[in-house]
């Protein structure tokens, strides 16, 4: 089965995946985390492997939101994560390998997430189990790539495959800087562990507000994060200063030149009326 692994990784790489993970569906119930009806078996007995593939956000477009570039950047990976997951389990499939995927998102309408605000499969916890990041304080999947700024999809098969070590050291440096910027203050540090609390209603409301503009997602508590070598990339000194006082420096001024290139875009083919259509959430 290592050759399969490495004709799948060779699969994804070539079309532009930008990380790749194996997780044994037996990680989930070994973590218990993950209530039993949420697992890879429950949803597809024959799973034996999950396959988990991630595409990079881009940082100086993550960094506009809420915006309409922002907005399409995430609806364009999401729909090649999507096509890149169908493409790969029918692969997998003419290699004799049954395959199933779960689709990047799990939602119709926001009133679905409304009523119930929780998908049939979550990613994060999956590119987790696939050693691709830890999850930190925003209950964002941190990868030492990209930080928080990926996107997942997941492919079930029923092939054996050898699996990936999960990360043993923990990304998040518990920096605060998601729970500050947190708009609806959804994100809430604990001492006592990584993860933060997380109010998700008070998430679901800004993507409501944010849907009826036309710039949904929020994604600030991706924007901040220090973590990630995409950093590297993008160099730019002072940018946590920058992130921190951005909400008190626009109140002030909306025009405040240091932040004229995201207000620009955020102007810009974004609704400002009354609520209207659907979305998904972060
Ligand atoms: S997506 Fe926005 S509202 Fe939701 S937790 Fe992150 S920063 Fe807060
Ligand atoms: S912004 Fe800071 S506290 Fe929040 S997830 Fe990233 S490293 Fe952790």
């Amino acid at each position: 089965m290592r050759e399969l692994k490495s004709r799948v990784v060779r699969f994804c790489r070539d079309r532009g995946v930008d990380l790749i993970g194996f997780a044994p569906v037996e990680r989930w119930d070994e973590a218990d985390e993950v209530p039993p009806d949420f697992r890879p078996r429950a949803l597809w007995p024959p799973a034996k492997t999950v396959i988990v593939l991630g595409l990079e956000m881009l940082l100086p477009i993550v960094e506009t939101t809420p915006s309409v570039v922002h907005m399409e950047l995430y609806k364009t990976a999401n729909a090649e994560l999507d096509q890149l997951a169908y493409d790969l389990a029918r692969h997998l499939n003419r290699l004799g390998h049954a395959s199933f995927f779960f689709p990047r998102d799990g939602y119709g309408s926001m009133r679905a997430l409304r009523e119930n605000n929780r998908a049939a499969f979550a990613h994060v916890p999956a590119a987790k189990y696939a050693g691709l990041g830890t999850i930190g304080a925003s209950h964002n999947l941190l990868t030492a790539e990209f930080g928080p700024r990926v996107r997942f999809v997941s492919v079930f098969t029923s092939a054996e495959i050898p699996p990936d070590p999960m990360m043993g050291k923990e990304l998040c440096i518990k920096c605060q800087a998601c729970a500050k910027c947190c708009p609806k203050k959804a994100i809430r540090m604990r001492a006592d562990r990584v993860v933060g609390d997380y109010d998700d209603q008070a998430c679901l409301e800004m993507a409501e507000e944010l849907v009826a503009q036309r710039c949904f997602p929020c994604g600030i508590c991706t924007k901040v994060c220090p973590i990630g070598n995409d950093r590297t990339l993008y160099p730019q000194s002072g940018i946590m200063k920058k992130y921190l006082k951005e909400t008190e420096a626009l109140s002030g001024n909306s025009d405040d030149p240091e932040y004229k290139a995201w207000t620009h875009l955020r102007k810009y083919g974004v609704a400002r009326g009354k609520k209207e259509g659907t979305g998904s959430r972060k």
